[in-house]
């Protein structure tokens, strides 16, 4: 029960969430390379800058090592060269200069004694090099250097050394010394007096001391001596410590190495590397200021797209789009909703065959043809012009039709664009006012022939009372009792008097009728109306060979009516008939009907409207009457005869429906026509 309750988030609440998750993982995507980015370029930054110190590093400790191996062979050598002095078997008077020759090569050395077995000295040499340093009270009495060191090589049988200690000099200050003790083989000693630092600048070279400091120290690191460039400020220290391990005596080497600073960028490959990983982070920061730039591009492309679309919903005209190859690439709703088809089906069989669903058959050919002048590239009328399509249900319609080319981003031409516009409806109010100025135009003439009927019969009453008075003159000086020839004369005039009599009323009658005055209506016998005509009828029967059929219903009522003008609504429709059989091929006979029966009046509503009507049928056996030709009948003054005025029909309906009547026809059986017009019976 409670889910059934639980109210559905709203509709903008889930596509904002939509929009928030894509956004969300599409930037935490770049959250992470971005992240990942800068870890690596951060490894590869600080892993360059190792070893780049483990470099220098190592460099320092090989040069320490060199510097400690060559201090050794030289010391080794030395001791050596102070050996080689008792080759010549210690003579007390030529070792002093022996000596002093030695100490010219070696500067490195202050002093060298000769010493007997208990350690007293029997010789002594000093360096040229420097000014008497070394006090000889100063040494001591029990002189605990030297005997360490004699100790020390007595006890190795080899020379020793004693550990460093400071010797004052004479003048203030003191030097760094270390003894050298080597054994005699005659018994005693030679000792030399070592200056380290002397040491240093003769043994360890000069590229040691280029650019870093070299200095001894004590195992426990105390500095004695030290030698080369202090340490500038800004630059990071590299050391180096060797241990020279002599006998009797042990030393350090100690390397101080810098180099300058920003220790960041100690050489080429870091700096490389940082400049890389600028670079790296620079293209980053632009692909994501790109990636912005394109969401908002997209962004406004989908905006686009939508209002595009919206547009084309809603525009009434038809749109269409063709490829320069006449396949239609793109349909609008209002266009599918015109022709009654969907896109697909617009679309796909135009892929197939060039010719279009919509196309009318009869005229498929024609616009194929209109078709191919345009993908010719023969440019359309701007004002567009008129064409006819068929829908699906099969029916046509006019169109108006404006196409031009299409032309896409480059200016080059990639089909045709059209418009269309249904004009079946204005076609129609065209048709409409058309028919109504027709209209308009016959009840004008109609009117004119009105005025001219009515000015005929004022003319011919005269000239017709005149035949009708000579014809009664005539009449009476024959007399009534004629005979012979003068009885045919007199009946000649009497028929002369009775059509002038009649001419007078047919004439009255259509002038009564033009000038529209209601004229009293009589009963007349159907019988007596068709017998009016009947004559004159068959007058034009023989003349062309019809034959006359007339049929009566039994105990028909009379008819309440204008007797001339039904007489002549007869006699017009009974002259069409026949002039229809006239021309029509007479295979069939040539017979003309004429019919009188009860009908029951279907034209009211309610039981008092039931009133008896009569109905009087004239049939044919004529040409019948094409549907071009029956749309129009009752038109004024249309005819198809060269002779007609194609105002009988139109006459006769008027004078039928002034009777209240109707005016009907319907092809006869099997051919030609039949004239129905009702009249009301007493
Ligand atoms: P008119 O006789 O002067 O031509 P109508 O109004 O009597 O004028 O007839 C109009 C047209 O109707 C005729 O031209 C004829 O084509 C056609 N028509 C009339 N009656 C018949 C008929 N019975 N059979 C065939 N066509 C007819």
């Amino acid at each position: 029960m409670e889910s059934a309750l639980q109210v559905a988030p709203p509709r903008w609440a889930l596509s904002a969430f939509a929009r928030l998750r894509s956004l969300w993982q599409r930037w935490f995507l770049w959250l992470i390379l971005a992240v990942l980015v800068s870890a690596l370029l951060i490894t590869v930054v600080w892993l360059a800058g190792r070893h780049e110190v483990e470099q220098v590093q190592a460099t320092l400790d090989r040069d320490t090592a060199d510097a400690v191996s060559d201090l050794r062979i030289g010391l080794q050598r030395n001791a050596q060269s102070l050996r080689a002095t008792q080759v010549s078997g210690m003579d007390p008077t030529r070792w002093p200069e022996a000596a002093a020759s030695l100490l010219r090569e070696h500067r490195e050395w202050l002093r060298l004694e000769w010493r007997d077995a208990a350690l007293r000295p029997l010789e002594a040499v000093n360096t040229p090099y420097r000014m008497r340093l070394i006090d000889e009270e100063s040494r001591g009495a029990d002189q605990s250097d030297v005997a360490l060191a004699c100790a020390a090589a007595r006890k190795l049988g080899a020379p020793a050394y004693s550990p460093s200690h400071y010797v004052p000099i004479l003048g203030g200050g003191g030097v760094e010394v270390m003894e050298l003790c080597v054994p005699i083989d005659a018994g005693g000693f030679l000792v030399a007096s070592y200056s380290l630092r002397d040491t240093l600048i003769e043994l360890v070279g000069p590229t040691l001391t280029r650019g870093q400091e070299v200095a001894f120290t004590e195992a426990d690191g105390t500095r004695l001596v030290a030698l080369g460039t202090s340490r500038r400020t800004g630059t990071r220290v590299f050391t180096s410590q060797q241990l020279i391990d002599l006998p009797g005596a042990a030393l350090m080497l100690r390397v101080d190495g810098w180099r300058a600073a920003p220790d960041l960028f100690p050489n080429v490959l870091t700096a490389l590397v940082t400049a890389i990983s600028i670079a790296l982070v620079s293209v980053l920061v632009l692909l994501a200021r790109d990636t912005r730039r394109r969401l908002r591009a997209e962004r406004d492309l989908a905006d686009a797209l939508a209002f595009r679309k919206a547009m084309e919903d809603s525009v009434i005209t038809g749109l269409r789009a063709r490829d320069l190859q006449g396949r239609i690439t793109y349909v609008n709703p209002a266009f599918c909703e015109m022709v009654g088809f969907s896109p697909e089906e617009l679309m796909a069989g135009s892929g197939e065959s060039i010719e279009a669903p919509y196309w009318p058959t009869e005229l498929a050919h024609e616009y194929q043809q209109r078709q191919a002048r345009r993908l010719a590239g023969g440019m359309p009328p701007r004002e567009g012009f008129e064409s006819v399509f068929m829908r699906k249900d099969g029916t046509r319609f006019p169109v108006l039709i404006f196409e031009a080319p299409l032309i896409n981003a480059h200016r080059v031409q990639t089909g045709w664009m059209s418009a269309f516009i249904d004009i079946s409806e204005q076609r129609r109010i065209e048709e409409l006012s058309r028919a109504s100025q027709e209209r308009l135009q016959a009840s004008a003439r109609l009117a004119t022939v009105g005025e001219m009927a009515s000015l005929l019969s004022h003319e011919l009453t005269q000239p017709l009372a005149a035949i009708a008075s000579y014809a009664t003159g005539s009449l009476n000086m024959l007399g009534p009792h004629a005979k012979g020839e003068q009885a045919e004369v007199a009946m000649a005039v009497r028929r002369i008097a009775e059509q002038a009599d009649r001419a007078g009323q047919v004439i009255r009658s259509v002038h009564d009728f033009v000038r529209r005055r209601d004229r009293t209506r009589e009963a007349v016998a159907p019988q007596a109306l068709i017998d009016a005509v009947l004559p004159l009828v068959r007058l034009q029967a023989r003349k062309l060979g019809v034959n006359i059929e007339v049929a009566l219903e039994d105990g028909l009522p009379r008819a309440m009516c204008d007797r001339t003008l039904v007489e002549q609504v007869l006699l017009n429709l009974a002259r069409n008939g026949m002039q229809a059989m006239d021309t029509a091929d007479s295979a069939g006979g040539r017979v003309l009907r004429l019919r009188v029966a009860r009908v029951v009046a279907v034209g009211g509503p309610g039981a008092e409207d039931a009133r008896r009507w009569l109905e009087f049928s004239v049939a044919d056996f004529g040409s019948g009457i094409s549907e071009e030709v029956a749309g129009r009948l009752f038109t004024p003054f249309f005819t198809t005869r060269p002779d007609g005025m194609g105002l009988g029909l139109s006459l006769c309906r008027t004078v039928v429906e002034q009777h209240g009547g109707v005016l009907m026809f319907e092809p006869n059986s099997p051919r030609g026509t039949v004239f129905r017009f009702t009249l009301p019976s007493t």
